[in-house]
């Protein structure tokens, strides 16, 4: 992933992020042999709304009223193919899901998330995995699963608050 993500949220035109998501989506899908459903396919675009996680009651609720088979299991098996195919992360400590703008190519989803606005962006991962492998790895641990969330102010939010306290 390219560095200029960082600056994702400030000033830019979310309506080419949700296309480019929905694009990426059909392409993989081709790829995979999958089937993005009318129902795989409003959830993914109902989580690339905005850059904020969304909870998995909050996108049955969504569903739900769109008149779709919201019942929890479909939904569920919707998360699950979209989380499969690269095309969401989960924020653990949101217990919500991000739509992964670099879903086309393999990578760790490393988060930074902002204490105001509740957007989260990914940021580069590769550096600090090596480390971390390197590092368990000394103790004779191998790893599976990495959860790196950082909380903090974006740059949108860090810039609001200088100007208040001004
Ligand atoms: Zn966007
Ligand atoms: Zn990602
Ligand atoms: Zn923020």
């Amino acid at each position: 992933m390219k560095h200029e993500d960082a600056h994702q949220h400030v000033h830019h035109n979310h309506n080419d992020c949700i296309e480019s998501a929905l694009s990426t989506a059909e392409a993989l899908c081709i790829q995979q042999g999958q089937r993005l459903t009318k129902v795989r396919r409003r959830a993914l675009e109902l989580i690339w709304e905005s850059h904020r996680p969304l909870g998995a009651y909050q996108l049955l609720a969504k569903l739900a009223e769109e008149g779709f088979n919201s019942a929890p299991p479909t939904v569920y098996r919707a998360l699950d193919f979209l989380l499969g195919a690269g095309l969401i992360h989960k924020v653990e400590s949101m217990n919500a899901y991000l739509g992964c703008a670099h879903a086309d190519k393999a990578h760790k989803g490393y988060f930074l998330i902002c204490d105001e606005c509740h957007n989260v962006m990914e940021f580069d991962y590769q550096d600090i995995h090596a480390a971390l492998v390197e590092k368990a790895a000394r103790q004779g641990f191998e790893l599976r699963a990495e959860t790196i969330e950082l909380t903090g102010l974006c740059e949108k939010c860090k810039g609001k608050s200088v100007g208040a306290s001004a």
